[in-house]
């Protein structure tokens, strides 16, 4: 009988468990890793890269079709079963060969529609279950448009993997997580599982938990923590991977949190809950009142025929509020968002004064 990802994700415990080498290496060291990740007790999948698409040329690009018998036996002799990546439509027809149970899609992948219709027609007719990564880029509609085209073709047994969004350079994560992106996914999928690649975020091992608990607490179904058996001598991304016992290790600290309110405080969240929408009311009352007011300037300014932009102007205003941040106890940053969004929709405003032929108060869009 075929896997059913969706369900054996709804029936088990948090947080369904993906884990395995980034890399099938020899068939030793997946049937090893596995046989040790069978005592964890909580493994749901087994992983291991036979096709890995590098970034950059002379990198170790996977032992390809060889390794792929070698994954089916570490998943019969542990009893888990297993998982790959495919990035073409012979990989699929290799994978589906060899007894692969479930297939993922790569962030490499995700990227292109041409190569995700090539995919999904391979899948045509079968019946197997996919997890879509999310792009490299921070672009819903591509990880939107990836479900779509394998939905066109009967595929329906599906689920989103979040690791992270590519930046020329971070100080802490390999990937930025950009939360907000797979949150928004949850919001058009409602019924889309969503499994969190703390190990791709991350990029290095001593960040897993938090990233792993961040999931957790957003109420993400599972993880996938590249797991090998020696980590610093694994032939790609050696800083990233745990041993099996790591992996107990996060897995025993996660703490789990449940989305139901409980009675105990259902009144009292209640209650704060009613002051908070009163003083949402209240923001957006003033902002109604700011805008007001941009309009008389951009009248004024219409009148004198004066930039919309005085740049030094707003310069003081937004530096100005950032140094007021910590005073506030908010993030720089989301001072910084707040102000250029309030600054974007007042210049939409005094547009909409000064060219009123050219813009219409309506347009939502910018
Ligand atoms: C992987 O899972 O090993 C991998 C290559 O991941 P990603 O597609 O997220 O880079
Ligand atoms: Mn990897």
């Amino acid at each position: 009988m075929n896997f059913g990802l969706k369900d054996c994700i709804k029936t088990t415990s948090k947080p369904f468990l993906i884990a395995g080498p980034c890399s099938a290496e020899s068939e030793d060291q997946l049937v090893s890793t596995a046989k040790e990740l069978v005592k964890l007790n909580q493994v749901n999948l087994l992983r291991a890269g036979i096709w890995k698409p590098r970034t950059r040329p002379n990198s170790f690009e996977g032992l390809g079709e060889i390794a792929l018998p070698w994954l089916v036996t570490a998943g019969k002799e542990s009893g888990i079963p297993t998982t790959t990546e495919v990035a073409n439509a012979k990989h699929v027809e290799t994978a589906l060969r060899a007894g692969i149970d479930v297939l993922w899609i790569g962030a490499r992948t995700t990227v292109n529609p041409f190569t995700i219709q090539e995919i999904a027609e391979a899948l045509m007719g079968v019946n197997i279950p996919v997890m879509i990564k999310n792009p490299v880029n921070p672009d819903l509609s591509l990880w939107l448009g990836a479900f779509e085209r394998l939905e066109n073709v009967g595929i329906t047994d599906l689920a989103a993997i979040h690791r992270g969004f590519s930046v020329y350079d971070h100080p802490k994560y390999r990937n930025v997580p950009n939360w907000e992106i797979p949150i928004a996914l949850k919001e058009q999928r409602p019924n889309t599982p969503i499994i969190c690649d703390p190990s791709h975020i991350a990029g290095k091992r001593d960040l897993l938990f938090e990233v792993a608990q961040k999931a957790m607490d957003l109420n993400f179904e599972g993880l996938m923590v590249e797991t090998h058996r020696d980590p610093n001598e694994a032939w790609s991304d050696p800083s990233q991977q745990v041993t099996p016992a790591g992996l107990r290790t996060i897995v025993e600290k996660l703490i789990l949190r449940t989305q139901e309110l409980s009675n105990n405080v259902v009144e009292e969240i209640e209650e704060i809950r009613t002051e908070v929408a009163d003083l949402d009311d209240r923001i957006f009352d003033l902002l109604m009142k700011r805008m007001k007011l941009s309009d008389l300037v951009g009248q004024l300014k219409r009148e004198n025929n004066i930039t919309i932009l005085q740049q030094e102007h707003w310069n003081k205003i937004i530096s100005k509020r950032l140094e007021k941040s910590e005073d506030y106890n908010l993030n720089k940053k989301f001072v910084r968002q707040v102000m250029d969004a309030i600054h974007q929709e007042s210049i939409r405003h005094q547009t909409a004064v000064m060219n009123p032929d050219q813009s219409s108060k309506n347009d939502s869009k910018s």
